[in-house]
Parts: C-alpha cells; sequence; structure tokens
C-alpha cells in the first residue's frame, strides 16, 4: 500500500508544495515546528532514509541544500537545522527547520497552528527563491 506521502506526490492528497524534481519532492510539514518547517522526500517509496541507496542520498541531499538556502532567504535564521527522524511515517524523510536556537530542533515542542493561506504563502515564498532548474 502507498505511503501518505506517495499519495502526496501521486497528487492524491493535497500538499504545500515548495519544490520538485524528477526523483525528490519537498513541501510543507503540515505541523510545523517553525514557519518554513520543510520535509524533503525522495518519489521513490523506501521507508528508512539509509535503507537509500548512496547515490540517491547524495542526489537527495544536494536536492535538500538547494530547498535550504531558499529557507534561509525566505526566512531569515540563525541556520536551517536538519533531521531525520521517521518514526512516524513509513517514507523517508529530510526535515528542514529554520533555527534561532538549538531548542527550535525539538521535536517535541508544541507546533505551529497555521491557516492555509499561511501555508500556501510560506511555500511560494520559499519557491520564489529557489534557483530556475
Ligand atoms: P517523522 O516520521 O517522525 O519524521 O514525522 C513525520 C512528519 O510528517 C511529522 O512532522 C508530520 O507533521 C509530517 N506529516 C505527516 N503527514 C503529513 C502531511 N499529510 N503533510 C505534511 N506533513 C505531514
Amino acid at each position: 500500500m502507498a505511503t501518505i506521502f506517495s499519495k502526496i506526490v501521486a497528487g492524491e492528497i493535497p500538499s504545500y508544495k515548495v519544490a520538485e524534481n524528477d526523483a525528490f519532492y519537498a513541501f510543507l510539514d503540515i505541523n510545523p515546528l517553525a514557519k518554513g518547517h520543510t520535509l524533503v522526500i525522495p518519489k521513490r517509496e523506501v521507508d528508512y532514509f539509509f535503507d537509500l541507496t548512496d547515490e540517491e542520498i547524495a542526489a537527495m541531499q544536494v536536492f535538500a541544500k538547494k530547498v535550504a538556502c531558499a529557507i534561509k532567504t525566505a526566512f531569515p535564521c540563525i541556520k536551517v537545522g536538519q533531521a531525520v527522524l521517521g518514526l512516524e511515517v513509513p517514507h523517508a524523510h529530510i526535515h528542514l527547520v529554520p533555527m534561532q536556537s538549538e531548542r527550535d530542533m525539538l521535536f517535541t515542542n508544541p507546533k505551529l497552528k497555521l491557516t492555509s493561506e499561511e501555508f500556501v504563502e510560506i511555500a511560494q515564498k520559499i519557491s520564489s527563491y529557489l534557483p530556475t532548474e
């Protein structure tokens, strides 16, 4: 059965898309730790991040780097933090979170409640800072 993230890639479940190429997809986390919290996933369905091939991890990290640079421009922060957890959704993903302090990476923190208009605005803002391929 397809994961919720595969359904997002297929367009069967809506998402606030930030970026996409032939192999990877980036979209806003629906329970963000901070404005700009983005998930980067491979389109190929693999549960555990470290089961991806070396080539996939390398290419995914380069894709995530571009997204992280755009997040940092859109939402000025000290650094964009990166985390891989994957305990909730069995489809490999990288979390990218704008950080003002180390505490911003605590996944036990309360999540922001944003309206769909705010999510749309955030996704568009990040996208606008991505290089055109
Ligand atoms: P984890 O698997 O522990 O890394 O957490 C999965 C993350 O995916 C959580 O931060 C959720 O808020 C996020 N998430 C789950 N479903 C969706 C969805 N439909 N759209 C966007 N983010 C989601």
